[in-house]
């Protein structure tokens, strides 16, 4: 099966299920665990900032920085088309009793910079003061796309002048980092926390890092207990996000090569319009008024994707080789055919 639903699916590496196996354990709760210890250290250091705390997923990173930033209700900015809002079950407002602001994410995933200051609530007894801005770095759902360090910097600024925190949702930071081939430590060097994701890109089965200071680190973790997050001999997470993180250029670089082949091959068909391609995420239309029918003939020849409707979505990750991506090119020339 050439899986291209998402880079979740990935299975573990040899060198990841060995490492598993080999893993030094204690309770992490107690702050016990070597391999977590290790992982933390190593994530806080490829940041660049002081600290930083294992959690089971990128949603219950998101939940635990944003209940750090922001009491109940206060505010937050957010993006109409991120993650955080619209994929997360509403778990700021629902558990944390945070208020959303939701501006309009344009096609390059970036709001507004004079909306995010034009929608500041100040601290006044008929407001929800507003404490945090949230960006999506990369942007999922416009397309995989890439926050600049200089568009983040400038949210940041804004940030500073009414007292606010910026957060990143990194799930795919990595693949913004490899695609500017800037490192992270430099990207993100102006933000405030940020959550990435051990289980995508890094191809890692399980887990998530929150990255920030020391303080931030220390409330997140009280956090992460309430919401069920403190996981005992977790080494077993955390010795495959270890080779994740340090091989990570190779595996994402591959992915974003990849992902392009896909979209060159995918423009040769008249019924498929294909958006921008800028790391592991191939958006393409299907003009034809049988989407579903497309989508069959492509699985009964072991090609699935993210195709929901007439927009879909094909991520390349760990797995994914150059041959499938031809195949996969061919298998779809066949299906075309074939409708
Ligand atoms: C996958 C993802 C997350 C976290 O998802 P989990 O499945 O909870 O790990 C957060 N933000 C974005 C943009 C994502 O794509």
């Amino acid at each position: 099966m050439k899986d291209f639903r998402s880079d979740t699916v990935t299975l573990p590496t040899p060198e990841m299920k060995q490492a598993i196996f080999d893993a030094e354990l204690g309770d992490d709760v107690y702050g016990e665990d070597p391999t977590v210890n290790e992982l933390e250290r190593l994530s806080a250091e490829i940041f660049g900032k002081e600290d930083a705390v294992l959690v089971s997923t990128g949603t219950m990173g998101n939940l635990v920085s944003i209940l750090s930033h922001c009491q109940r209700g206060e505010q937050i900015i957010i993006g109409d088309k991120c993650h955080i809002y619209r994929a997360e079950a509403g778990g700021i407002a629902s558990l944390g009793g945070i208020v959303p602001r939701i501006l309009k994410n344009d096609d390059d995933g970036t709001m507004d910079l004079n909306e995010i200051e034009a929608n500041i609530e100040p601290k006044d007894v008929h407001r929800a003061p507003t404490k945090v801005v949230a960006l999506e770095n990369t942007a999922n759902v416009v397309g995989g796309k890439i926050l600049s360090k200089e568009y983040m910097d400038s949210v940041k600024q804004i940030c500073d002048k009414n007292e606010l925190k910026l957060h990143i949702d990194g799930a795919r930071i990595f693949n913004a980092s490899v695609a500017l081939e800037m490192p992270v430590s430099e990207l993100t060097k102006s933000v405030d926390s940020l959550t990435f994701c051990l289980s995508k890109g890094l191809g890692a089965p399980v887990g998530s890092v929150i990255v920030g200071n020391k303080n931030f680190i220390n409330n997140a973790r009280k956090w992460r207990k309430m919401v069920g997050g403190g996981m005992r001999q977790a080494g077993i997470i955390a010795a495959a996000g270890i080779i994740g993180i340090n091989n990570h250029y190779a595996q994402i670089s591959k992915d974003h090569k990849n992902a392009k082949l896909l979209s060159e091959g995918l423009k040769k068909f008249k019924e498929i319009t294909v958006e921008e391609v800028q790391t592991n995420l191939v958006f393409f239309s299907i003009n034809t008024e049988k989407p579903g029918l497309l989508a069959e003939k492509l699985k009964a020849k072991n090609v699935l994707g993210g195709n929901g409707g007439n927009r879909w979505r094909f991520a390349t990750h760990y797995g994914i080789e150059e041959q499938d991506i031809k195949d996969t090119i061919n298998i779809f020339e066949q299906s075309i055919k074939e409708l």
